[in-house]
Formats: structure tokens, C-alpha cells, sequence
């Protein structure tokens, strides 16, 4: 049985003030009775404060990004190291804002993967189509691309710690939400493909949907049997709403 979890990518929203307010709610508000694990990742300056407030929580926290490299001159990179130090458990590499906006290619995600479980953290690898490759018909083909470029540098046995997301690029920040069926179909598909290599992890390793997740739409998108759970972006931004979709995973 796969734990749920929902991830909240605060991107880069806020202020001091405003994070530590947002991370008070939501602890006020998430029940223990509920299953899934939940998972936020605030700004880089705001980890450790927010780290602190989680402690003793059930709350994980988790890194936006992480550099490729373990220490050195790489100016406005912030390592694994660094994250632990702070009290991240998890990462998120290959974000598609990352991959469009700062030119991520494949094989840096599948670097950063690699940094990331080399310092215990857990990486939540990010895949997914643009609008031009679904409407091309390459969506199994791309996302197959994006993962298999991690695989050939880890090996299938590195799923085993680690979550996998699917986000298609047009269904981020949009409005646009997946429908189930098209969310579920990437997830087997997905699944599948490490099924290939090892189905024993293949049947553990969650693999989480985002793109437009919202309270009302939660609940029917983590009914499907692959949809293990959110990468929340904009509703994760608002405590109540949060936790509803939280609620909504289990
Ligand atoms: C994201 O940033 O990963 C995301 C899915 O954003 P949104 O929920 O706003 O589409």
C-alpha cells in the first residue's frame, strides 16, 4: 500500500512573515487522522525557519532545487549538503520552471537526482509534456525521455527512494486541469515502464499528479489507481485550501 503524499511548491511567494503565518495555519488545520503524509517546500531563505516550526510535526519540508555539485565556487547554488543541514527530506529536480526557464536539460536533473540522494534526500523527479508535444501525440515519448535519462544514471533500484511527479507543462499554473483519465493514463504508462525494469518497486514508488490541483478537483484525481498524490503549486499558497486537498488524498 503506497502512503499517499501532497506536496505544496510555495515557488517563490511570501515573506518571512507570510510563510511562517501559512505554515502556522496549516499545521492548525491538518488532522492526524488523516493518512497522507504532507510536504512543503518553501523558498530557499525560508527552510530552516520553516524547518523549525515543523519539528516535532509530521510535516516534511522539502527544497525547490538543489545544485548538481556537492561544495565549490558555484555562486547562488545552494547542495545537499546544505539542504540536510537545514532539515530538508526531500527535493524537488527537474521542475518544469526549472527545465524551461533556467534550462535544465536531462541530464543535469539526472546530475541533481544523484546530489540529492547522495545527502539522504529524497528526490521528487518531475516529468511532463508541454502543450505542443501532447497535441503532437509524443506525450509517452517525452516523459519515457525524462525518465529514463535519471534511470541510466541511478538504475531502477534508486526509485525506491524517491517519488516521481507528473506535471504536464500546460496544466501548471493555468487553470487547466488534467482529467483523471488523462492523468491516470501518463501515471500507468509511467508505472509501467519501471514495472519493465522491477516490479517490485514499480508497485511501491509513488508517482504524484500536478498541474492545477484545487480542493475541487483533488479528491476525483487521487481516486485514480496510479495517482498516488499532489505537487500542489498556487493552492498550496492558501492554508484552508491546502488542507482540504490534503484531506482529499486520504
Ligand atoms: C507546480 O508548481 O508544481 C504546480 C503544479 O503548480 P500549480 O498547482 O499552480 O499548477
Amino acid at each position: 500500500m503506497r502512503k499517499p503524499l501532497v506536496a505544496g511548491n510555495w515557488k517563490m511567494h511570501g515573506s518571512r512573515a507570510e510563510n511562517a503565518n501559512l505554515v502556522q495555519t496549516l499545521l492548525d488545520l491538518l488532522k492526524p487522522e488523516w493518512s497522507a503524509e504532507v510536504m512543503v517546500c518553501p523558498p530557499f531563505v525560508y527552510l530552516w525557519e520553516t524547518g523549525r516550526m515543523l519539528k516535532d510535526t509530521d510535516v516534511a519540508l522539502g527544497a525547490q532545487s538543489i545544485c548538481a555539485e556537492a561544495v565549490g565556487a558555484f555562486t547562488g547554488e545552494v547542495s545537499g549538503a546544505m539542504l540536510r543541514d537545514v532539515g530538508c527530506g526531500y527535493v524537488l529536480v527537474g521542475h518544469s520552471e526549472r527545465r524551461q526557464l533556467y534550462g535544465e536539460t536531462d541530464a543535469l536533473v539526472a546530475r541533481k537526482f544523484v546530489a540529492a540522494q547522495a545527502q539522504g534526500l529524497l528526490p521528487v523527479l518531475c516529468v511532463g509534456e508541454t502543450l505542443e508535444e501532447r497535441e503532437a501525440g509524443r506525450t509517452t515519448e517525452v516523459v519515457a525521455r525524462q525518465l529514463e535519462a535519471v534511470l541510466a544514471v541511478s538504475g531502477v533500484g534508486a526509485l525506491a527512494k524517491a517519488v516521481i511527479a507528473y506535471e504536464p507543462v500546460w496544466a501548471i499554473g493555468t487553470g487547466r486541469t488534467a482529467s483523471p483519465e488523462q492523468a491516470q493514463d501518463v501515471h500507468a504508462m509511467i508505472r509501467a515502464k519501471v514495472a519493465a525494469l522491477d516490479a517490485t518497486i514499480a508497485a511501491s514508488v509513488r508517482i504524484l499528479y500536478g498541474g492545477s490541483v484545487k480542493a475541487s478537483n483533488a479528491r476525483e484525481l487521487f481516486a485514480m489507481a496510479d495517482i498516488d498524490g499532489g505537487l500542489v503549486g498556487g493552492a498550496s499558497l492558501k492554508a484552508e485550501e491546502f488542507a482540504q486537498i490534503c484531506a482529499a488524498a486520504g
